[in-house]
């Protein structure tokens, strides 16, 4: 049977929870905010199915070759509504083309990330966008499942442990299965989260009705965080002004799991990885308008392919993968788990919301001015340089 002594060694993709024919498995949320599962021990049958499926206790090895690319899509629109270059629009829209379905985050009416499935292109809409809380995987592996099953093509997109959980428990290769991961820097606490938005909404005094962790319509490097309330109001700040992104860039509330991550590397299990070029106006200068470049690892053959059918809708150019990895730690290596992370916690039900942020996750007037010092530099050396 299942057992998970040290909550780092549990990544809550559901694979066990969707693997157990005997539905004995639920997936319980701990005070932090993470869900983990919870076995009946009366109805358990001990059949070991759970443990089998943990893409953490048997992870799999993966000794492909990547090819690096640095590209952006062609269409300004999908592009703004993207995290970066918006190329995971292109790939939903071309298996939406080919009848398939896909499988990605949203928020849901409660602005809860949870996984859901999209089978047309307005659909699939709601998955656009980063954002930075860890997405329930709920019934999908399941669903996924069932239209492959049927012979539907599947993308299914998701954080590196989300594809490790859904590739562990369907157990065999489907040709009509596309995964595409993320390069992902943890993925904070859904209790923290659900803080903020009622803090958001208490402070507005009116609810919300969009949200954007990214957006970048003034810039990519210096993105804002936007909530649009239901009385036409806005608050929109620069992530660094951000309380959550402020705690969430510090690693102070991410998933035990995420500070020992086992799907670290360039060798990864999705067909294709997307992340954030960041670096790009270095190395490739004429990819650089601040808008998002995406950084793309095409990991199979089938990531080559859907690569070859959207290649003309976006500007791109093959890369190194290790000069395009340079500026992007988290896609080989885990976050360092902040010293405040436990203390935290401990405030996390006691001290009024705004009170317990301020004391852990924002930076001192010292820390700030060190950082506007490091960014007017930066500046003047990379005009120097030009
Ligand atoms: C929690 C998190 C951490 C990340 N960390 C990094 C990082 O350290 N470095 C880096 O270069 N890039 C990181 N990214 C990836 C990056 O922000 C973009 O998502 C990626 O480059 C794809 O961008 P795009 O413009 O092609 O498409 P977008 O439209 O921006 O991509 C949206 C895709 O991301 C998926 N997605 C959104 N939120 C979640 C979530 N909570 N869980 C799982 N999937 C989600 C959606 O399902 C959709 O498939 C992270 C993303 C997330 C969600």
């Amino acid at each position: 049977m299942l057992s998970i002594l040290e909550p780092q060694n549990c990544c809550g993709c559901y694979a066990c929870y969707s693997s157990c024919s005997k539905g004995c498995i639920t997936m319980q949320s701990d005070r932090e905010g993470f869900w983990y599962p919870q076995i009946n021990q009366i109805e358990c049958i001990n059949c070991g199915h759970c443990e089998k499926v943990c893409p953490i206790l048997h992870k799999e090895i993966v000794n492909n070759i990547p090819e690096a690319y640095a590209a952006y899509n062609k269409d300004e629109n999908s592009r703004m509504k993207s995290s970066s270059g918006g190329i995971f629009t292109l790939l939903a829209e071309n298996i939406i083309d080919h009848g398939g379905v896909v499988f990605g985050a949203e928020f849901n009416d409660k602005f809860q990330v949870c996984h859901s499935c999209a089978e047309t292109k307005s659909e699939f809409e709601k998955f656009c966008g980063s954002k930075y809380v860890q997405s329930r995987i709920g019934e999908t592996y399941k669903e996924a499942k069932t239209f492959l099953d049927d012979g539907r093509i599947v993308l299914f997109s998701g954080t590196p442990c989300q594809i490790g959980g859904l590739k562990s428990y369907i157990g065999k290769e489907y040709d009509n299965l596309f995964c595409q991961d993320i390069i992902c820097h943890g993925v904070p606490s859904p209790k923290v989260w659900e803080k903020y938005l009622a803090y958001r909404e208490g402070g507005s005094g009116t609810s919300v009705r969009r949200i954007s962790f990214r957006e970048k319509n003034e810039s990519w490097k210096r993105y804002s965080v936007s909530f649009q309330f239901n009385d036409n109001t806005e608050y929109r700040v620069t992530f660094d002004k951000d309380l959550m992104m402020q705690g969430f860039l510090k690693n102070i509330y991410l998933r035990p799991s995420c500070y020992h991550c086992r799907f670290k590397g360039v060798n990864r299990q999705s067909d294709i990885t997307l992340a954030d070029f960041w670096g790009i106006e270095n190395i490739l200068p004429e990819l650089f308008d601040d808008k998002g470049t995406s950084l793309i690892f095409l990991n199979s053959q089938k990531g080559q392919d859907l690569f070859q059918q959207i290649n003309e809708r976006m500007i791109s150019c093959h890369v190194d993968i290790q000069k395009a990895v340079k500026n992007n730690t988290a896609a080989h290596q885990s976050v360092l788990q902040s010293s405040k992370r436990d203390a935290f916690f401990k405030d996390l039900d006691k001290l009024p919301f705004e009170v317990l942020m301020k004391k852990y996750c924002v930076d001192s007037t010292f820390v700030k001015m060190r950082h506007r010092i490091h960014r007017v530099l930066s500046k003047m050396k990379h005009m120097i340089v030009k």
